[in-house]
């Protein structure tokens, strides 16, 4: 199976860094949640780096939605990195509307799996073939529908997004094998080369890796 350089599911959760007081601003928390997601959306698991927008496509968002949850508002540990999309898709989740029932709470067992506290990889994969969700558990079924992970205009995004940084990975190779080839014949490989390549590799490790950084300060 071809591996996914775009979306990475994690094998276990990402647990908490920090531990500011609850009742903050929002502004004072985004650094610090931003960072403990890895800067990549909690819900989809797309990465600011790929966004045009990038930071500016994200928000907190309320694991616990505000408007059903209005006391865990401010609460540290209830906020997550959020795309602008997953945000508005997911809305109030863990509540459904329908007609027959209006709105109510579903199941625990079909919660949105959480980034910070559980095993993503045992609710969906990921295909990078055909940029397609899978579920594995009712929870990842939850997520695949409620927020359109496999909706047409999010597949093409990611398809899109795997051929470009594929493009970028083989030019990468390109160059190395250049290289190499180079300092073989005791060639001494010009700098501006040496920048070239040391800037390709930044541009794809910004894009294909989840990194948090542990040192994100509460803003004052
Ligand atoms: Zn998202």
């Amino acid at each position: 199976m071809a591996k996914s350089r775009i979306v990475k599911i994690p094998d276990e959760p990402e647990g908490w860094i920090y531990s500011p007081e609850d009742g903050l601003p929002y502004r004072r928390y985004r650094a610090l949640i931003r960072d403990e997601c890895a800067r990549r959306c909690a819900y989809c698991l797309t990465r600011e780096s790929l966004y045009p927008a990038g930071e500016r496509a994200f928000q907190l968002d309320h694991y616990r939605p505000k408007a059903k949850y209005p006391e865990l508002a401010r609460r540290y540990r209830n906020l997550r990195w959020s795309c602008s999309e997953c945000n508005r898709l997911k809305g109030t989740h863990p509540f459904r509307y329908s007609v027959q029932r209006g709105l109510h709470r579903i199941p625990k067992a079909q919660w949105l799996p959480d980034i910070m506290s559980d095993r993503l990889r045992d609710h969906f994969v990921y295909r990078a073939t055909s940029g397609l969700f899978e579920a594995v558990s009712a929870r990842g079924e939850e997520a695949i529908r409620r927020l359109n992970l496999n909706a047409q205009y999010r597949v093409q995004f990611r398809l899109d997004l795997e051929a470009a940084v594929d493009l970028l990975h083989s030019k990468l190779k390109q160059v190395k094998r250049l290289v190499d080839e180079k300092k073989a014949d005791g060639v001494v490989i010009p700098d501006e080369i040496k920048a070239l390549r040391k800037e390709l590799r930044k541009s794809y490790d910004r894009m294909t890796k989840d990194r948090r950084t542990h040192d994100a300060v509460l803003e004052p």
